[in-house]
Parts: structure tokens; C-alpha cells; sequence
């Protein structure tokens, strides 16, 4: 089985800068999307400090005994740190933070980190399912009952996450874990793109280029550009095949 992957980030057709940072590491298995806040360009230092740690900790050969959930914990905790004490240092960098979705590849495992409202979507035999649950003030409300997730789509409060690397607090990453089959998709995104489109309007992107990963990530973030492009959009795409013929 071989693992195909892609990456590609557009700052929108509204705000002035990209805050979002995306990591593509075939080598290694580590893929990851960050979506920086924060005044001043201060988001884009925060994404990118998240990115570069991963990659920098994550990044390197394994041992098939690590413990990947201890591993990702241990690696986002530390990115976490690097931004709260930027910070502290750089006061235009005040309150900068990012949101991060990570995961490794290992053989067919999965193993996911995630944090804030950026998603991990596992596409598989023509269905789509949401792999992460958004760290958002409007997911709180509907896991309380007190929105539906199509008011929560709407509502003018759906940028406010509830965690974020850079807090100063301890982050506590959710871990998931799984099993890639053979023509799986895996999507990375940012909430530039799911505040565009619905999970069925990405899988039926994903479904008119079932073949061809990189066409299938400028076409998501053309399909987000052309739905009004509200925000930052950066996808990573990952697919698991077959190994082509010699
Ligand atoms: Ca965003």
C-alpha cells in the first residue's frame, strides 16, 4: 500500500492575510493544518510556530513500539509552549494562538490530535465522516441541545474556539485513532472551508476527482472560493492505495 498526499492554503477573497499553515511530510507520515488568530499577522507567527514544531518533533524516523497518541500529545503540548512564550517575549504577538490538526500515518494506522474548530474527515466507500468534534463556543451549544447543528452553521459566533494552542493552559488534545483501508481519503481542514461548504458538498468535490489528490485540493478550495471565500481556506488530502505497478 502506498500513501499519496497534498496540500494547499488561499488566504480568501476576504481577509487581507493567510493565517493558516499546513504540514506535508510523506517521509514521515505527518500531515497537519493550524489556523492561526490573533491580531497584527500575530496568527500567522502562532500557525506557523505550531507547523514548524510538529514538524521538527514529529518529523523524523520511529520506533514501531512509540506510543503515537503519547507522542502527538507530547508534540502539540510543546508547540503550545513555544507560542504562549513567543508571547510573552513579543508583545505585538499578545493572545496569538492556533487551533491544529495532526496526524500521523503508520503503515495503515491513523493516530489524530486535534484542537479548535480545524476537522479531520475520513471519506471511505462513498460516505464522509467527521473524525474531530469542533472546540467551538457553537458545538458546546449543540452538544448541550441548545443549537442545531444548521444554526450553528449560521450563527455569527461559529470563529469563537473554546481551545486553541497558545492559551497557556494546558491544551489536552483530543486523540483518535484508526485503521486507513485501501482507497481511503483522509481530509485536513481549516474552518475556511467548512464554514463554506457542507460535508455532502466536499465529498461530492471529493467523488468528481476520485483519482487525482491534487486536482481534488484546488478544486476544494476553488469550490470554497466560489461559495463567498469568507476566511482562510487550507485543505491537506491524504490517500491510501495500492502501490502503482512497476
Ligand atoms: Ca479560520
Amino acid at each position: 500500500m502506498t500513501l499519496h498526499g497534498c496540500g494547499e492554503t488561499h488566504q480568501g477573497r476576504v481577509r487581507p492575510h493567510n493565517e493558516d499553515a499546513f504540514l506535508v511530510d510523506l517521509e514521515h507520515g505527518v500531515f497537519a493544518v493550524a489556523d492561526g488568530m490573533g491580531g497584527h499577522a500575530a496568527g500567522e507567527v502562532a500557525s506557523g510556530l505550531a507547523v514548524e514544531t510538529l514538524s521538527e518533533i514529529l518529523g523524523r524516523p520511529r520506533g514501531g513500539d512509540e506510543d503515537a497518541p503519547e507522542l502527538l500529545r507530547s508534540a502539540v503540548e510543546e508547540a503550545s509552549r513555544r507560542i504562549t512564550s513567543r508571547s510573552d517575549e513579543h508583545p505585538e504577538f499578545r493572545s496569538m494562538g492556533t487551533t491544529i490538526v495532526v496526524v500521523l500515518v503508520d503503515g495503515p494506522r491513523l493516530s489524530l490530535a486535534h484542537v479548535g474548530d480545524s476537522r479531520a474527515y475520513l471519506v471511505r466507500s462513498g460516505t464522509i465522516r467527521r473524525l474531530t468534534s469542533d472546540h467551538s463556543f457553537v458545538y458546546e451549544l449543540v452538544r448541550l441541545g441548545m443549537l442545531s447543528p444548521e444554526q450553528a452553521a449560521r450563527d455569527p459566533r461559529r470563529n469563537v474556539v473554546t481551545r486553541a494552542l497558545g492559551s497557556g493552559a494546558p491544551v489536552a488534545p483530543d486523540i483518535w485513532q484508526g485503521d486507513l483501508e485501501p482507497r481511503d481519503r483522509l481530509l485536513l481542514c481549516s474552518d475556511g472551508l467548512t464554514t463554506m461548504l457542507t460535508d455532502e458538498q466536499i465529498l461530492a468535490v471529493l467523488d468528481a476527482a476520485p483519482e487525482a489528490l491534487e486536482k481534488a485540493c484546488t478544486s476544494l478550495i476553488e469550490a470554497a472560493n466560489s461559495a463567498g471565500g469568507e476566511d482562510n481556506v487550507t485543505v491537506v488530502l491524504l490517500g491510501y492505495d495500492e502501490a502503482a505497478p512497476p
